[in-house]
């Protein structure tokens, strides 16, 4: 298990990680989420003892990651963003280096070596310099360092970031082996990603948890709002003359205007269901809706509203975004 307790870190004035707690259970796969710059990677290289905290501590199976580090990272194996790859080795040599620095046995090397080799299907490129690696290669080098010795809990920072579709597929493949048997943690900006793959989700902006739970959950909870989509014969100022006095509304987006057909998403207050209204506004203004379309809230929304508007109070944030919508309208 590992326990993260009001983690705080600092670059100059700069807060990147801003008060994280959280904990690790075993047997889970959480994600990390959050846009680029959330701090995602300086709480990982905190987690797995690569960088010092300014504040909070780090427990990893009851071991503090600073005070007993031997201890700690005895439990945990990590894919860092940049793997700290020496080019000029082949990959058996890598990982034979690997395996010393993590402590294992001697005796036991080479047969650990074989086994994640074959695990992430190395065997055939082991003894090859990395440096002529592709990077789908390259990575699963660095994901083999990662969980030889097989640790209980394997931590990977955005580990299909620039790999291709296919390549995307096996490592996801590989991570969901890989947790049959221990925890592991991977992080993304991605959402699609994350919720392919993770069974929990913390989502992390501007350094602060803003909320951490299943993927359903985060659907349920936050997602009582819904969207209804629609498409009209009008510009976006038109539309948005048109929506002004609806009640129920809470924002709205319009894309800019194609041949005079304006797509526009409205997200309703809580409880509202706005769609006769709207039918009924766009009838008595004469203005031709070509489609009317309710939509659930998806995880997609709840991401973007959390990771966009945590620094306002939620009425704030909501007010901001209709007179935003509004002003974009009227400039299209
Ligand atoms: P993520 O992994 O979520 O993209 P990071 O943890 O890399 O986010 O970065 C969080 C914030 O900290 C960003 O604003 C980033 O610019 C800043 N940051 C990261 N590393 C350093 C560093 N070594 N020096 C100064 N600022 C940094
Ligand atoms: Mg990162």
């Amino acid at each position: 298990m590992i326990e993260v307790k009001n983690l705080v870190k600092k670059y100059g004035n700069h807060t990147a990680v801003d008060h994280l707690s959280f904990r690790i259970e075993a047997g889970k796969i959480y994600g990390f989420l959050g846009p680029n710059g959330a701090g995602k990677s300086t709480t990982m290289n905190i987690m797995t003892g690569y960088l010092g905290a300014t504040e909070g501590e780090v427990l990893i199976d009851g071991h503090d990651i600073l005070k007993e580090p031997e201890e700690a990272k005895r439990h945990i194996g990590y894919l860092p963003e940049q793997p700290p790859l020496y080019m000029d080795m082949t990959v058996r040599e890598y990982l034979e280096f690997a395996a010393e620095l993590k402590g294992i046995q001697r005796g036991k090397r080479e047969e650990a070596i074989t086994e994640v080799e074959k695990m992430v299907r190395i065997s055939d490129v082991e003894g090859r310099l990395i440096r002529n690696l592709s990077k789908g290669y390259r990575q699963r080098v660095g994901l083999a360092q990662a969980v030889l010795g097989f640790p209980e809990m394997i931590i990977l920072d955005e580990p299909t970031v620039g790999l291709d579709p296919k390549q995307i597929i096996e490592i996801r493949e590989l991570i969901r082996k890989l947790s049959k048997k221990h925890t592991v943690i991977l992080s993304s900006h991605i959402l699609a990603e994350i919720r392919e793959v993770c069974d929990y989700i913390l989502i992390i902006s501007k350094g602060r948890l803003v909320a951490s739970d299943t993927p359903e959950n985060l659907e349920k909870a936050l997602g009582d709002h819904t969207t209804v989509e629609i498409e009209a014969q009008a510009s976006p100022s038109e539309i948005r003359l048109i929506l002004k006095n609806v009640p129920g509304i809470e924002s709205v987006e319009m894309q800019p205007a194609v041949d005079y057909v304006t797509k526009a998403r409205i997200r309703e207050k809580k409880g509202e269901d706005v769609r006769e209204r709207v039918f009924r506004a766009f009838a008595s203004a004469q203005t031709p809706l070509l489609t009317l379309k309710a939509e659930g809230t998806s995880l997609e929304d709840v991401f973007m509203q959390l990771t966009q508007n945590d620094t306002l109070p939620k009425a704030f944030a909501e007010k901001i975004q209709w007179e935003e919508a509004d002003q974009n309208a009227g400039n299209l």
